[in-house]
């Protein structure tokens, strides 16, 4: 489970040979631990002319901690010792036409090594939908293209995002305070080292009601939150993740996995439910469990899945339907369920996991690439439905995560998928945990119908 080469060039005898042969260098990732800053250094807030997000994102960073970089000082900053800056963001949500993308290039060409290790880029635009004239929908659609490719270029752990803040909604652009709370918690989770591992990715927030926790360390306090296949691998680090968070966490697994299962659940002051999600009467099982222990679940993880891999000419039945049927058929199950006895409430959380496998495709993999691209037509069906309730839904999609599943994969088709990403390394099952943490908090509300990979920018899919 461990790279043992992401290891060896941290040495020095490893960083000489890196060095002069040239090889893959995968940086050592800044991840989160309670009580750490959002950044390691000042961060360089940069507008369009016309920007509507400029306020408010300053709002945000001050409220948050994060020193303000002077951008007078920052254009004269090539001397001996030039600022160096934690996180980049530009609001370019007043680009109207192709022609002032220049903006862009004067605002991150002077500062393209002027970024810190695992520091932070982030472009904030509006929904090509959203915009008025074909021109303006242009030029925005026009950021993925440079934010994907500030991932591939600034290494050293930099990640870099799109959030696409949506301007029509309760909180228009006249009401800043709107605007805040909605993207408050988007900002914070991909400053900080939680979002270790995601990057090129495109958000959207919209307009669903988000609430602002007391403490940013404990953002799921008093939340209830179930996660399927939580013995082991990404289901594990979730419930240690979620309970760290403030969460009250429902393990959940099957009877096999029992003890896994109870020594996840004592270690975090969590329940255990031993059940098999595929059995007929798990729905109505779990159900029960959940209003007679709790009245209710604020949060459901769908985490549990199976691979049963096999080309498809070579595939029996039982194979595509035991798939299938964890993966995909038993989630809609359980959403009809819970959702029709209401036990989700106004400002629920539906998480599914998806992965990169559901997005790109995979050989020997049509069962299970059938069933993750199945989760991710879930969120972009049921958001929708589900907004006039307050319930948000969204996917995260995991690339190569060092986990038992991916430890099984012969040596070569293993170092190929660890590296072939932005950070040249596997993500770890924390990674995956951490989106999901930040997508479940009742901060995120404004955040649905999104499938966010955590994949440190894989080639596959992308
Ligand atoms: P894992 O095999 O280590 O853990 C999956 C857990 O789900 C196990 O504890 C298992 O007992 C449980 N489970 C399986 N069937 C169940 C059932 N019918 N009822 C209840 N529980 C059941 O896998 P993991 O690597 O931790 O993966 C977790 C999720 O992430 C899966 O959905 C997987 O497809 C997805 N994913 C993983 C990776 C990766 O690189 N590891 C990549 C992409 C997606």
């Amino acid at each position: 489970m461990t790279d043992r080469y992401a290891s060896f060039v941290q040495s020095a005898a490893g960083r000489a040979l890196v060095k002069r042969l040239g090889l893959p260098d995968p940086p050592r990732l800044r991840r989160h631990h309670p009580g750490d800053p959002l950044l390691a250094g000042p961060a360089l807030l940069g507008a369009a002319t016309g920007g509507r997000l400029a306020e408010p994102i300053a709002k945000i960073l001050t409220a948050a901690g994060v020193e303000l970089a002077d951008p007078a000082a920052a254009a004269h900053s090539h001397g001996d010792t030039p600022q160096r800056y934690g996180a980049l963001l530009f609001d370019a949500t007043g680009i109207t036409d192709s022609t002032e993308l220049r903006q862009l290039y004067d605002f991150f060409h002077p500062q393209a090594r002027a970024v810190l290790p695992s520091g932070r880029v982030i472009v904030l635009g509006t929904p090509p939908q959203e915009c008025p004239t074909p021109r303006e929908a242009t030029a925005q659609r026009a950021l993925e293209g440079l934010v994907r490719s500030i991932g591939k270029e600034f290494g050293r752990g930099t990640t870099a995002q799109l959030v696409y803040v949506s301007g029509t909604a309760a909180d228009d652009p006249a009401h800043s305070a709107g605007t805040i709370t909605s993207l408050e918690s988007t900002v914070r989770f991909l400053l900080s080292g939680r979002s270790a591992y995601v990057s090129g990715q495109v958000i959207r927030v919209g307009s669903g009601a988000a609430s602002v926790p007391a403490d940013w360390d404990r953002p799921l306090d008093g939340q209830v939150v179930l996660v399927t296949g939580a013995a082991r691998g990404i289901g594990a680090a979730l419930a240690k993740v979620l309970a760290r968070d403030g969460a009250k966490v429902v393990a959940l697994d099957i009877p096999a996995a029992g003890d896994a299962l109870a020594a996840v659940a004592n270690d975090i002051g969590g329940t255990a439910v031993q059940l098999d999600l595929t059995a007929p009467d798990a729905p109505t099982r779990l159900a029960e469990h959940l209003a007679s222990r709790h009245g209710r679940v604020d949060v459901v993880v769908h985490n549990a899945g199976i691979t049963r891999d096999k080309t498809l000419g070579r595939m029996d039945a039982d194979r595509w339907d035991q798939v299938i049927d964890v993966n995909l058929s038993s989630q809609e199950r359980i959403n009809d369920v819970l959702l029709e006895r209401e036990l989700i409430p106004a400002g629920g959380r539906i998480i599914s996991v998806s992965s990169i496998a559901g997005i790109a495709g995979n050989r020997g993999q049509t069962n299970y690439a059938t069933s993750k691209a199945g989760v991710i037509g879930l969120v972009d069906s049921l958001a929708p439905a589900l907004r006039e309730r307050g319930i948000s839904v969204n996917a995260v999609a995991p690339g190569f995560i060092e986990t038992r599943l991916t430890a099984r994969i012969p040596l070569v088709v293993r170092e190929a998928g660890r590296r072939m990403n932005s950070l040249a390394q596997g993500g770890l099952p924390v990674d995956v945990a951490e989106a999901i943490g930040w997508l479940a908090w009742p901060a995120s509300g404004a955040v649905s119908g999104n499938v966010v990979r955590v994949c440190g920018q894989s080639l596959l899919g992308a």
